[in-house]
C-alpha cells in the first residue's frame, strides 16, 4: 500500500438510507450533490436506486446530467440551482427537474423548455435560494397552471432541534403551500430527525446517508487507512516538520504517513488531530504537509504498517472538530489520490 486507502461501505449507506426512510411515512429521496459528498455518485447512485430510492437531488444541471447517465431512465433527478441560463440542453438531455427559484427562472424555463417538468423552491426564511412569500403570491397561479412536480424549501437550523427557526420555517412553508395539490419537501437529514411534522411527502437526506451528524445513529461509511512510509526516533530537544512546530520533550518515536492537505486532510487541524492504530490513539505532531503527516507512535506497540484517520474509532465529525469544521467538509474534501475500494 503506497497511497492511503479509502474504503467506502455501500451497504452502510443503504442501511442509513433505510433507517432515515423508516423514520416516517414520507417517501425518502437522496442528495447526491458534489459527487455524493465526495464518495462517488457512480457507486452510491446505483446502490440507493437498487435499495428503492426514486428521487435524487443534485446542486447543478451538470451533475444531474452525469447522474442520469449513471442511473438511466426512471428515477427523478431534481436540480437545486433550478434553471440557470445556458442549462436548457443539459436539463432536456438529462430529463432533469429544475427546482425553479425565481420569476426569471420560471419564465426562462417555460420559454426554453415548454412542457418540461419542473419544481418550485420557496424561501421560508433561510434567504439563500427560492421565492420569498411576496414573489410566490404574485407568481403562484401562473406557476401552478404549469403543474409543478414538487414544492420544496430548506431549513437553516435543522441541526439544532431546539432552535425556534425550525418551527418558524415550518409555519411559513405550510402557509405558503396550504391547500395545493402538489407534493412537498422540507426536510434534509436534520429535518427528518425533527419529526414527522417536517416530512411532508418527500424527504431529502444527504449527510446522514454518508455517516455524518446530525444523524447520530448513522453507520460509519468511510474508512481511511494511511500507510507508514518511515519511522524514526527523535531525541529530546529535536524538532519535527515545517517550522520546527513540534519539539520532543521525551524520546519520541515518529511515523511519517502518506497523506496530507492535498488529500483533504485540512491543514488547520494541525496538532489537534489524532489517528489510531487498532483503536489506540496516536497524536499527529508538527504541521500537516501537502503529502504527509507526522505522528507520535511512542505509545503504540510495534511498528504499525498504517494508521487510521477515519473509521469506527473516529468519525468524520470527530476529524472535522480537529479542523474547526463540519463532517460535510471533511467528506467533500476527501482526496482524488486515495485508492478507493467499495464494500458492496
Ligand atoms: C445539501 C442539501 C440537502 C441535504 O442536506 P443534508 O444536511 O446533507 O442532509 C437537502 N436539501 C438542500 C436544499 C440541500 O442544499
Amino acid at each position: 500500500m503506497s497511497v492511503a486507502q479509502l474504503t467506502i461501505d455501500l451497504p452502510a449507506i443503504v442501511a442509513n438510507w433505510r433507517a432515515l426512510d423508516a423514520a416516517g411515512q414520507a417517501e425518502t429521496g437522496a442528495v447526491l450533490k458534489a459527487n455524493a459528498y465526495g464518495l462517488g455518485m457512480d457507486r452510491v447512485g446505483p446502490a440507493l436506486a437498487t435499495a428503492g430510492a426514486r428521487h435524487f437531488f443534485v446542486a447543478a444541471a451538470k451533475e444531474g446530467r452525469q447522474l442520469r447517465r449513471i442511473l438511466g431512465p426512471g428515477p427523478v433527478i431534481y436540480v437545486f440551482s433550478g434553471h440557470v441560463p445556458g442549462d436548457a440542453d443539459l436539463i432536456r438531455a438529462g430529463a432533469l427537474v429544475p427546482l425553479i427559484n425565481s420569476v426569471d427562472q420560471l419564465l426562462l424555463h417555460v420559454e426554453s423548455l415548454p412542457g418540461h417538468p419542473f419544481g418550485i423552491q420557496l424561501d421560508s426564511g433561510m434567504n439563500r435560494l427560492g421565492m420569498e412569500p411576496a414573489e410566490w403570491s404574485a407568481l403562484r397561479d401562473l406557476a401552478l397552471a404549469q403543474k409543478p412536480e414538487l414544492i420544496m424549501s430548506h431549513l437553516a437550523c435543522a441541526d439544532e432541534p431546539k432552535h425556534t427557526m425550525n418551527m418558524q420555517q415550518l409555519k411559513t412553508f405550510s402557509e405558503m403551500t396550504e391547500g395545493l395539490d402538489v407534493p412537498r419537501s422540507l426536510a434534509a437529514t436534520g429535518g427528518i430527525l425533527l419529526g414527522s411534522a417536517y416530512h411532508f411527502e418527500l424527504t431529502r437526506p444527504g449527510v446522514g446517508l454518508y455517516g455524518g451528524l446530525p444523524f447520530v445513529d448513522a453507520k460509519p461509511v468511510v474508512t481511511l487507512d494511511i500507510p507508514v512510509i518511515q519511522t524514526r526516533e527523535v531525541q529530546i530537544g529535536e524538532s519535527v516538520g515545517y517550522g520546527n512546530a513540534f519539539v520532543a520533550n521525551r524520546l519520541t518515536r515518529v511515523a511519517t504517513i502518506a497523506a496530507g492537505y492535498a488529500d483533504g486532510l485540512i491543514r488547520a487541524m494541525g496538532p489537534r488531530a489524532v489517528v489510531t492504530a487498532d483503536g489506540v490513539k496516536a497524536p499527529v505532531i508538527g504541521r500537516v504537509s501537502m503529502d504527509m503527516l507526522t505522528v507520535d507512535i511512542t505509545d503504540i506497540d510495534g511498528d504499525p504498517q498504517s494508521l487510521q484517520m477515519l473509521g469506527v474509532h473516529q468519525s468524520v465529525d470527530t476529524v472535522a472538530e480537529y479542523a474547526g469544521t463540519i463532517g460535510y467538509e471533511v467528506l467533500t474534501s476527501l482526496g482524488a489520490r486515495y485508492d478507493r475500494t467499495y464494500v458492496t
